[in-house]
């Protein structure tokens, strides 16, 4: 990161810009969420575009932008490049920005059928065949995982850009937090499928503390190694369709290399 979002000795507050695509709003509530801290945040910042919080909109430049939500119509797919050319740094929050979220189900499937079974005029529907992240269509200064995101972790990463230092988000597994809270391995104890050794950490490792395995909800952590996961899975009980599910759930596209390696049958 080459310095502070906001430019040396300007002697005004940086802009911060909060921009929805397709999404449930569940990672812009989560900044919300940080009620005090978010209060310490807003005096160093000035707040420039958040819909969800004021109808008071101003316009970029942006000193940073963050992003939730992913790329399902051409409409969309110009507004963030407009966002783009505005904003000194943009990050991306949550599954649906960084892997396309649920609704990248359709990359999977032929969009017209969900247009015939969902909307009385399907017709009225302009949508592409496709929910991308916000990564395949501009650069990205940084992704946090999620759905939804941590709050401590987002709060982290504003800091670290209003600092001009790389953000302290750890790239490991669920799995280093299950160890830390005293879990027991729910796989290696009771057999149960769990995506935690291929998860982004964030969560505080909630599932496996409740004695279920984790279903992916943070997305892939930076040392992923699913063609050891995967014969595990098989092991208990899980064919390879039932993998592909577990796959699918919140992060839809995030693990398409492991699909391919099972189409080919690569895999142990
Ligand atoms: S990542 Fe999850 S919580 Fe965030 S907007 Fe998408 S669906 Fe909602
Ligand atoms: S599914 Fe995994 S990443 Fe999501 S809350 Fe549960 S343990 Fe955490």
């Amino acid at each position: 990161m080459s310095g502070p979002v906001q430019p040396p000795n300007s002697g005004r507050r940086p802009r911060v810009g909060v921009f929805k695509f397709a999404s449930c709003d569940g990672c812009q509530l989560t900044l919300l969420d940080c009620e005090d801290d978010l209060l310490a945040i807003a005096e160093e910042i000035e707040v420039a575009h958040f819909l969800e919080a004021s109808s008071d909109v101003g316009c970029g430049p942006y000193d940073l932008s963050l992003v939730e939500g992913s790329v399902t119509t051409a409409e969309d797919a110009e507004r963030i490049r407009r966002i783009r050319a505005e904003s000194r740094r943009l990050v991306t929050i949550g599954a649906c920005a960084t892997a396309g979220g649920v609704q990248a189900l359709r990359n999977y499937a032929d969009v017209t059928d969900y247009l015939q079974t969902v909307y009385a005029r399907p017709d009225y529907i302009a949508t592409l065949a496709t929910s991308t992240p916000i990564s395949a269509h501009v650069p990205v200064d940084f992704e946090l995982r999620g759905c939804p995101i941590d709050r401590s972790q987002l709060l982290e990463v504003i800091t670290a850009f209003l600092a001009g230092r790389k953000p302290g988000v750890p790239n490991h597994s669920v799995c280093f937090s299950c160890k830390r809270r005293g879990t027991v391995c729910v796989t290696v104890a009771h057999g149960t499928p769990c995506l935690g050794p291929v998860t982004h950490a964030g969560c505080g490792a909630i599932c496996p503390a409740y004695g279920r395995g984790c279903y992916g909800c943070f997305g892939p952590s930076g040392t992923t190694n699913l063609p050891a996961l995967v014969p595990l899975m098989r092991r208990d009980g899980m064919s390879d369709e039932d993998v592909r599910r577990f796959l699918h759930t919140f992060n839809v596209t995030a693990f398409a290399a492991v699909e391919e390696a099972l189409e080919e049958e690569d895999l142990p």
